[in-house]
């Protein structure tokens, strides 16, 4: 019956122990299917009277239906095979919400072996759950951060290369031109040699917040390359367009006005660029154009520096 004390001997010290846990016990007779006995605790947390736990069935139709097969299956397979378990499942509430329960589950055998009766505890796990969910929640934050570059903010190597990918696939569909600068800040290395690499630090956040402003189109994608290397990606942009960018970035640079005690060009931080468009054509690949573009770049630190080089136009 419920309510009723399955425990011999001492029984009144076992019941007030079990009664004062937050886990709730309960017996179920494995013969007849039935509850011989189930905490009181669970009326304040299902909301459903002690009394009210007759059957195993009882049990089964409080289980949320998405989880229900999945546990009842799986309790009652383990517990033929004579298997300690435990389940976690969304149990019903009286007034129809949902608990999420863990369940631990011991079988109990006759000395010849037969199963006797499942004994258990049910804990609420609702806290944990939630923590769980939260932590999920952050990952797949943690996903789309990963996308962005941890010092500067802006798009990271990862963001560019997916980028480029898809802007490429895009210029060869619609055979518009797609253009992409690389920069590089110059003497940076003597920069953090002289200012320290803190300083450093922040001269690059400030850069990459004023490219960030040079690109205005929605589709324009900014990013740092590595290290002091940017990239900024511009669908459907023609040489006209490009130029504009590199000198707006070039100009906006030059406002940021950040000394440079050894730069050759007014003791500030400058920048080299290689520019360079092209419409893509079968048997080019996006890779090609981006080591033609750093070759641009690198003929502007050879023609020395703070300057832009340009692919010449493909025909
Ligand atoms: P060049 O004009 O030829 O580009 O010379 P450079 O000194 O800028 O180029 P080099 O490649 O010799 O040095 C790049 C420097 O950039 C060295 C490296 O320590 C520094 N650097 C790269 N990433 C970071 C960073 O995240 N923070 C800081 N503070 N410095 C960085
Ligand atoms: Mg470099
Ligand atoms: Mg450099």
């Amino acid at each position: 019956m419920p309510g009723n004390t399955p425990f011999h001997g001492d029984s009144a010290v076992y019941k007030t122990l079990l009664e004062s846990t937050k886990a709730i016990p309960w017996k179920i007779d494995w013969s007849t299917m039935t509850f011989a006995y189930i905490g009181p605790q669970i009326e304040p947390l299902l909301g459903w009277s002690q009394a009210s736990w007759v059957s195993a069935q009882d049990w089964a139709e409080r289980i949320h239906p998405e989880d229900r097969d999945r546990v009842v299956n799986f309790c009652i397979a383990q517990s033929q095979a004579g298997v300690d378990h435990e389940a976690d499942y969304r149990a019903l509430t009286r007034d129809s919400g949902y608990v999420w329960i863990r369940d631990v589950v011991h079988v109990v055998r006759t000395p010849e072996g037969e199963v006797e009766a499942l004994v258990g505890f049910m804990f609420d796990i609702s806290e944990r759950k939630q923590t769980e969910e939260k932590l999920m929640a952050l990952q797949r934050e943690l996903e789309t951060l990963s996308f962005k570059d941890g010092l500067t903010g802006i798009a990271n190597r990862r963001q560019f290369d997916a980028g480029l990918l898809k802007a490429w696939e895009g210029a060869l569909h619609t055979q518009r031109p797609l253009s992409l600068l690389m920069l590089d800040v110059d003497a940076f290395k003597q920069y953090n040699d002289l200012y320290g690499h803190l300083q450093g630090d922040r001269c690059l956040t400030d850069i990459a917040q004023a490219l960030g402003s040079a690109a205005v189109e929605p589709h324009d994608l900014v990013a740092r390359f590595g290290g002091e290397e940017f990239a900024i990606l511009l669908p459907e942009t023609d040489e006209t367009g490009a130029r504009k960018v590199a000198e707006r970035c070039q100009r906006l640079v030059e406002k940021l006005a950040i000394a440079h005690a050894q730069s050759p060009h007014q003791q500030r931080v400058t920048l080299s660029m290689g520019a360079g468009t092209v419409t893509p054509q079968a048997g080019m690949t996006a890779d090609g154009f981006v080591q033609a573009v750093d070759q641009r770049l690198y003929a502007a630190k050879q023609r020395g520096r703070n300057r832009i080089e340009y692919l010449p136009a493909v025909p």
